[in-house]
């Protein structure tokens, strides 16, 4: 019998209360993966992005629309992170619940102090960071602020459950908390390092973790490795010696590997979303996997 309700609850999305759950929609795994630490068994989660996918540039399909309009909460970036495909599917679900401003909208971006502003004379047509780096949440720091604002949302639309919610973010917070000590003595002994990454997706990792990443392969984010640029980048590396360069898996590896070929560096295969690299099923898990990967290209 239990076995029954079991796979009816998962069918039809109740609880055995008979109460339905909260349908949350992430639009990016990272964020997904905090909506499910502090929704728990109260929530579905789905996730637009693949874990392997560009968030600046999402291969949108039909499905999304029948999900955000379904959906009771939806957590997105914000920061101008998916300008480039959220905002038409939004306009083709028509859900009210979910518009910027009402209890159902947590935009991540809100209440981060975003890094790499550009100013006027710094900005470049096809900048994808225009407002600012929205790769905050690789800052585990800024992972517990982007949490408590889900677990707060997830309270004002499904008050019942507030607690649980409450409690669970408690758990995510003491968590990381646990692990920041571990983290900082892994990256300690490569404090002021500079490392290089194909697009700036690290700044606040880098921040967090006491290094530099502040040269690119992309002269621009967003905007492709060009060869005068990557013999500018060959120069630098070789005149710092910059032992890494980091690279996502939507990345052109090639490109990396031949300025790692010119210059003796190592690539290493980074990821801003849990379930992109093998054992990263959660967020602590991913970060994780970033030191130990890290640390041992800088060794
Ligand atoms: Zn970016």
């Amino acid at each position: 019998m239990k076995k029954i309700l079991l796979i009816l609850s998962a069918i039809l999305g109740f609880t055995f209360t008979g109460q339905a759950k909260l349908k949350v929609v992430a639009t990016l795994p990272d964020l997904g993966s905090l909506a499910r630490e502090v929704g728990g068994d109260k929530v579905d989660v789905s996730v637009l992005a693949k874990p392997t996918e560009d968030s600046h540039f999402v291969d949108a399909r039909p499905s999304f629309v029948v999900q955000l309009r379904d959906a009771d909460v939806l957590i997105d970036g914000g920061a101008e992170l998916e300008i480039g495909w959220l905002p038409p599917l939004l306009q083709n679900a028509r859900n009210p619940k979910i518009e910027v401003g009402k209890p159902g909208r947590v935009q991540a971006s809100q209440g981060v102090r975003l890094m790499n502003v550009p100013t006027a004379a710094t900005r470049a047509a096809g900048d994808v960071h225009a407002l600012g780096n929205p790769h905050f949440i690789v800052d585990p720091i800024i992972a517990k602020t982007v949490a408590q604002h889900i677990a707060q949302a997830f309270s004002a639309v499904d008050a019942p459950n507030a607690a649980a919610y409450d409690a669970n973010y408690k758990k995510f917070e003491a968590a990381i908390n646990a692990k920041l000590q571990e983290w900082g003595a892994a990256m300690l002994p490569f404090k002021g390092q500079n490392v290089v990454a194909y697009h700036d997706s690290w700044v606040y990792f880098a921040h967090r973790f006491g290094v530099n990443i502040d040269t690119f392969l992309e002269p621009k984010p967003g905007i492709p490795p060009s060869p005068s640029h990557l013999a500018e980048v060959i120069e630098k590396m070789k005149a710092q010696k910059i032992k890494a360069i980091i690279i996502e898996p939507f990345h052109d590896r090639k490109i990396a590997e031949k300025v790692a070929g010119a210059t003796g560096a190592k690539v290493v295969e980074f990821a801003q979303y849990p379930g992109a690299l093998p054992n990263t099923d959660s967020y602590v898990k991913l970060i994780d996997a970033l030191v130990a990967r890290l640390s041992a290209a800088l060794k």
